[in-house]
């Protein structure tokens, strides 16, 4: 929580002096993120183990986002635990509260203690047909309960091979960030053809796609791009976490399967931790 209030306040500063600087660079200090998503998987006693078993650095922010029903007993077994876990919602909804049967409103997350909320993700742009209108109401509606928006984008492996990925991640950033101008979020680039596949992107790839997120970051934001910590997402694991780690455009990773496990969830931190105190 301290460390979230701390980001906050460093974002907001970047913020303002970016408004008052205009096109002056911006010496840039990310911070680095290591976020579990844990999609629908874990039961209570699970979590419970997770919260004994994991070690955290307080280098690097480590966010977890459960399923639903797992954030409370998350929450407080992270404030039994004493060690600095943040908490994230895997979805919000767009609307302040109201007859949305199965929904979660953004203060509702708040209320049990999220920081964070993924938006985008690329398994609710397929399965829960979300578009860039929607992701985009949902964002707004985050920044308005002082949620920190973790903003998925990625393209398939049609459009990969059909050499549209900038194409398309433009258009997903356009679209998520259309009428925003704060940059308290982060972005997760997840391409969808490596997402639970073991078909992680190469560390040269990704550096190379991250460079031209923040190239478009910059059109839409200007220097304050350059404060913004794009994550790697897509089977990212304890194995390939330090290639990513060493590019100067990763600031961290959104980790799906390897994050349950608090073992290997443990070990990518201890690899960005390390990046931290080296750099
Ligand atoms: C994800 O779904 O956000 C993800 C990155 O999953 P995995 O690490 O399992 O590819």
């Amino acid at each position: 929580m301290e460390q979230s209030i701390e980001n906050y306040i460093k974002t907001l500063v970047r913020d303002v002096i970016g408004q008052t600087l205009g096109g002056l660079e911006i010496q840039s200090d990310r911070q680095t993120y290591v976020i579990a998503n844990w999609k629908m998987n874990k039961n209570l006693n699970e979590t419970a183990e997770f919260f004994q078993n994991i070690n955290s650095s307080t280098d690097v922010s480590v966010v977890i986002c459960p399923p639903a029903h797992l954030l409370y007993p998350s929450h407080l077994f992270s404030k039994q635990s004493g060690k600095s876990i943040e908490l994230g919602g895997q979805n919000v909804h767009w609307a302040d509260k109201g007859a949305y049967t199965g929904e979660l409103s953004a203060s509702m997350l708040k209320d049990v203690g999220c920081e964070y909320v993924i938006i985008g993700h690329s398994e609710r742009r397929q399965y829960s047909f979300e578009d860039d209108e929607l992701i985009n109401k949902k964002v707004q509606q985050a920044f308005k309960s002082g949620l920190t928006p973790i903003i998925c984008i990625g393209e398939t492996l049609g459009q990969k091979n059909a050499m549209q990925t900038e194409q398309v991640l433009s258009k997903q950033l356009f679209g998520a960030l259309k009428d925003i101008d704060s940059s308290q979020f982060i972005l997760a680039y997840e391409p969808v053809w490596a997402i639970g596949t073991g078909q992680s992107a190469t560390a040269e790839l990704a550096q190379e796609t991250h460079a031209y997120i923040r190239s478009v970051l910059k059109q839409i934001l200007g220097q304050r791009a350059e404060c913004i910590s794009i994550l790697y997402g897509g089977s990212a694991n304890e194995k390939n976490a330090s290639e990513y780690s060493a590019m100067p455009d990763i600031d961290g990773v959104l980790v799906g399967g390897a994050s349950l496990n608090a073992n290997s969830f443990d070990a990518i931190i201890n690899v960005f931790a390390k990046g931290e105190q080296n750099s």
